[in-house]
C-alpha cells in the first residue's frame, strides 16, 4: 500500500478528502481552526513533491441543498493564511467550475471546492457523483479521519476509481497509528479509562476493550450503573435501569478474561445537578436518596492513579465526571495529570472520542499526551472495533476492482 511517504506527487493532481468543517462567526470568520491546521503537512508534502492539490470537505449540515451561509470560500481564504500559498475556490465542487479550476491547476497550487454536501448525492454515496469527483484529480489521498465511520461519496465510494492511486494523508494515518498502538499490540500492561454520561452509548467500546486491555476503569456518570448493578444506592445519580444485566455481564467477561475492572469507590455527591448545588462525599454505593453522584472520590482518583502509573499504554476516552462544573472537575483533571505523567515516564497515551479531547485541552495538557484524537464519532467506532468505511475503501484492493 502507498503511503505519503512512499508516493510521489510530482506532476500529480492529488484531490484530497479533508476536514475543514470548523466552526465560523456569524461574519464567517474562522473562530477554531485546529482542523485546517492539521491537514496543513498533508497539502504541503503534495506541494514540495511538485504536485497540486485539490481539497474536498464538508462544512456544517446544509442536507443537501446550497447555502451560502455553509461555504467553504472563507475556510479557503484562511487556509491560504496557514499554507502561505493563495488558494483558489470553484463555486461548485462538480460542474463547469470545477472542472476547469482543476484541468488549469499548476504543481504548487492549490484548489478548494465548495461544500461537498451542497449535493444530497455526498450523504448518499451516489455512484456517479462520485465519480464525477473522481474525474477532477490523478490520485485520492483521504486525510479526513473525522467521516471515515461514514460510507459518503468522497470518503469512500469515490475510492474505487483509484484502484492504484489512493493513500491515507498524515492525519489519518496518524490516528490509525494510534489505535493500532492500543488496540493491535500495545506494550503492557495496557489500560482503558471509559467515562461520560451513559453506559448504552459504550457498551461495544467496552466490550472490544475487555478483549485488549490489561485494566479497564469505569468512571463518570455511566459508573453508577456498574455501581447499581453491583447492589449499591445510586440515590438520584444517572443510572440506567435497563442496562443492570449488560452491567454485570461486562463485569462477568472482564473477571473471565482476567482484565482488573476499577469502579469508582466514593462519590461527590451534590444534591443537585447544577453548579451550586450543595456538595458532598460518600462512598459510591450508599449515595443518599435525592443526591446525585457527579464525579469520583479521592479515594477513587487515588486507586486510578495507580493502575494509570503502572501502564505502558492508556486509552482514555470520557470524563470522569461533570467536569464542564466547576465543583465535579477534580476527578477530570485528576486522571488527565495522572495520563500526562504517565505519559512523562514513558507510556503511549491516546485520549480520543469527544470530552476528554475537549478536557486535556481545557485543562492544558494535550501537548503531553501521546496522541490527541480528531475524531469523536469516528474514534468511537473505531474503538468498537468496527471496520470504518473510509479506511477499508483505502485499504481493501477488492473493492477497488
Ligand atoms: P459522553 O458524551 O458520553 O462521553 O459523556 C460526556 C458527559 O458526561 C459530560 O457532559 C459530563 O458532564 C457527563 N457526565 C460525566 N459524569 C457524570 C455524572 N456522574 N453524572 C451525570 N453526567 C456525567
Amino acid at each position: 500500500m502507498q503511503t505519503m511517504n512512499t508516493y510521489s506527487f510530482a506532476g500529480k493532481k492529488a484531490l484530497v478528502r479533508v476536514d475543514l468543517n470548523v466552526p465560523q462567526d456569524a461574519n464567517g470568520i474562522v473562530t477554531d481552526d485546529t482542523r485546517a491546521r492539521a491537514i496543513v503537512p498533508t497539502v504541503q508534502k503534495i506541494l514540495k513533491d511538485g504536485g497540486s492539490a485539490i481539497l474536498m470537505s464538508h462544512l456544517g449540515r446544509p442536507k443537501g441543498k446550497v447555502n451560502p451561509a455553509m461555504s467553504l470560500k472563507p475556510v479557503a481564504e484562511h487556509l491560504s493564511d496557514l499554507l502561505g500559498v493563495p488558494v483558489q475556490f470553484a463555486t461548485d465542487c462538480v460542474g463547469p467550475d470545477a472542472t476547469a479550476k482543476a484541468a488549469a491547476l499548476k504543481p504548487g497550487e492549490v484548489l478548494v471546492l465548495e461544500n461537498l454536501r451542497f449535493h444530497p448525492e455526498e450523504e448518499a454515496g451516489d455512484e456517479a457523483f462520485s465519480r464525477s469527483l473522481s474525474e477532477l484529480g490523478d490520485v485520492f489521498v483521504n486525510d479526513a479521519f473525522g467521516t471515515a465511520h461514514r460510507a459518503h461519496a468522497s470518503t469512500t465510494v469515490i475510492a474505487k476509481f483509484f484502484p492504484d492511486d489512493k493513500l491515507f494523508g498524515s492525519l489519518m494515518q496518524a490516528e490509525i497509528d494510534s489505535v493500532g498502538k492500543v488496540l493491535g499490540n500495545p506494550q503492557r500492561p495496557m489500560t482503558a479509562i471509559v467515562g461520560g454520561s451513559k453506559v448504552s452509548s459504550k457498551i461495544d467500546v467496552l466490550r472490544n476493550l475487555i478483549g485488549t486491555c490489561d485494566e479497564l476503569i469505569i468512571g463518570g456518570g455511566m459508573a453508577n450503573t456498574f455501581v447499581k448493578a453491583q447492589g449499591g444506592q445510586t440515590g438520584a445519580s444517572l443510572v440506567e435501569d435497563d442496562l443492570l444485566d449488560t452491567a454485570r455481564t461486562i463485569i462477568h467477561e472482564a473477571a473471565q478474561k482476567g482484565v482488573k475492572l476499577h469502579i469508582p469507590t466514593d462519590a461527590v455527591v451534590a444534591d443537585a445537578f447544577a453548579e451550586n448545588a450543595n456538595t458532598d462525599h460518600c462512598a459510591a454505593d450508599a449515595v443518599p436518596d435525592g443526591w446525585m453522584a457527579l464525579d469520583i472520590g479521592p479515594k477513587s482518583i487515588g486507586g486510578f492513579q495507580a493502575a494509570i502509573h503502572r501502564s505502558r499504554t492508556l486509552l482514555w476516552n470520557g470524563p470522569m465526571g461533570v467536569f464542564e462544573m466547576k465543583p465535579f472537575q477534580l476527578g477530570t483533571i485528576a486522571i488527565a495529570e495522572a495520563v500526562a505523567e504517565a505519559t512523562d515516564k514513558g507510556a503511549f497515551s491516546l485520549v480520543g472520542g469527544g470530552d476528554s479531547v475537549a478536557a486535556v485541552n481545557q485543562f492544558g495538557l494535550a501537548s503531553r499526551i501521546s496522541y490527541v484524537s480528531t475524531g469523536g464519532g469516528a474514534m468511537l467506532e473505531y474503538l468498537e472495533g468496527k471496520v470504518l468505511p473510509g479506511i477499508a475503501a483505502i485499504q481493501d484492493r477488492a473493492s477497488s476492482n
